[in-house]
């Protein structure tokens, strides 16, 4: 089958056309800049890749021009639409409503709809994405997959906030953490690198990039996760904040008479290890700047380090044991140093990491000793793929 996976942001959309049969990318792109001027960048595998500034003024038009890319007869990838089997929505937010990936019908349009307010950003730029393409692709299956459904089986005692009880009831205020369909796809993968049943395994998922969260995973199950109601919990990342005492909002209110909004905002754009070190989101300029001396970037880099750390010991402690960490995405899968100190110091829990092996970039690879008793893994993540792989599971059913 083939299926095309998209992935809807406000004013962009990445896809990728998938042979589920041998799982091969067969093409991808990205549409950048919707509704503010347009450009596509497209590649079919085995052929050059271009760019192309072109006018979307919204979704519907870049759904267009994607499948034009696909189509087009000398870069293209496919000679007619009836070609493309299926479509995969990544999702942001499915609330409680959904705990797996479904068939896009009505209903679940509406159901996704009513998430919107738990995610403003996103949801309806979803939304729009599935509409385009329901208009270009007329009769073609739909799945949409969601980025807090893996995270639906936590106990309510790790999901639960501790502010009055109404506002859960009334508003559904909870954790439900992201990255889902990484954290499931990464911890099954890990699962089978140690050879064992996934339902007898306690295992750590530390999905490091852009975005950061770390899951707990017992029996194949997500208990814990360290993003919450969210994408703005947890760790400090790029730009964002991660987990910080909730009263300083109030304090730098009331310093600088700024309102909820944008106090918001500088947590959400201005935070994370780039407003730590006043150069950067991206590690690996955080890595340069340590290196010729910038004692900031040391900071941010040791603020996050320190981090996961206590997040392992954390949710080894929530699970009672721990057989395997994996570490993934941009960050995880490339940076050893990161890996390396935030999985310092921990003989004590029997990880113990192999300096030598550590160094790899990008490729599945166990960075432990053979004595540590948790192996720790690098597993490159694959959301497309996993995408994919639920679209073909539901249309296919
Ligand atoms: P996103 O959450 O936007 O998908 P990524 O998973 O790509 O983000 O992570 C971005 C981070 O990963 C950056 O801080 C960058 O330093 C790091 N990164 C990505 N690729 C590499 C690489 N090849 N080498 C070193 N670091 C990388």
């Amino acid at each position: 089958m083939k299926v095309l996976v998209i992935n809807c942001g406000s004013s962009s959309l990445k896809y990728q056309l998938i042979d589920s049969d041998t799982e091969a990318v067969i093409a991808k792109g990205l549409c950048e800049r919707i509704g503010i001027d347009g450009k596509l960048t497209h590649q079919t595998m085995g052929k050059d890749k271009y760019t192309v500034d072109a006018a979307m003024p919204d979704h519907n038009a870049a759904v267009k021009f994607v499948l034009d890319a696909l189509l087009d007869t000398d870069k293209g990838a496919i000679a007619s639409l009836s070609e493309i089997d299926a479509v995969g929505h990544r999702i942001v937010h499915g609330g409680e409503k959904f705990a797996n990936s479904v068939v896009i019908t009505d209903e679940v349009m509406a159901a996704i709809e009513e998430c919107n307010d738990l995610a403003p950003l996103h949801n309806p730029a979803n939304l729009i994405g599935i509409r385009a393409c329901q208009a270009h692709m007329p009769g073609v299956p739909m799945v949409a997959v969601f980025d807090t459904a893996f995270h639906q089986t936590m106990p309510d005692k790790a999901y639960t906030y501790a502010i009055p009880y109404e506002y859960y009831e009334n508003y559904k205020i909870r954790r439900y953490g992201f990255h889902g369909t990484s954290h499931s796809f990464v911890s099954k993968r890990l699962a089978e690198l140690i050879g064992r049943d996934i339902k007898d395994t306690k295992l750590i998922v530390c999905h490091l990039g852009n975005g950061s969260s770390i899951t707990a995973v017992d029996g194949g199950k997500s208990v814990d996760t360290s993003m919450g109601l969210t994408p703005l919990a947890g760790l400090p990342m790029g730009t964002r904040s991660g987990d910080i005492d909730p009263a300083i909002l109030e304090f730098i209110a009331g310093k600088e008479g700024k309102s909820v909004e944008e106090i918001t905002t500088i947590l959400n754009k201005k935070s994370g290890v780039s407003g730590l070190s006043g150069v950067s989101s991206d590690f690996r300029d955080l890595d340069a700047g340590m290196k010729d001396g910038n004692d900031r970037c040391r900071l941010a880099l040791d603020v996050f380090c320190y981090s996961v750390k206590k997040y392992i010991g954390a949710y080894a402690a929530a699970m009672g044991d721990l057989d395997a960490i994996a570490f993934t995405a941009g960050i995880g899968e490339n940076n050893p140093y990161v890996r390396r100190v935030s999985t310092m110091d921990l003989s004590f829990m029997g990880i113990d990491i192999d300096e030598t092996k550590n160094e790899i970039r990008g490729e599945e690879q166990k960075i432990s000793t053979d004595a540590s008793k948790v192996q720790v893994w690098v597993v490159p993540t694959n959301e497309e793929l996993a995408i994919a792989r639920e679209t073909v599971e539901l249309v296919t059913k």
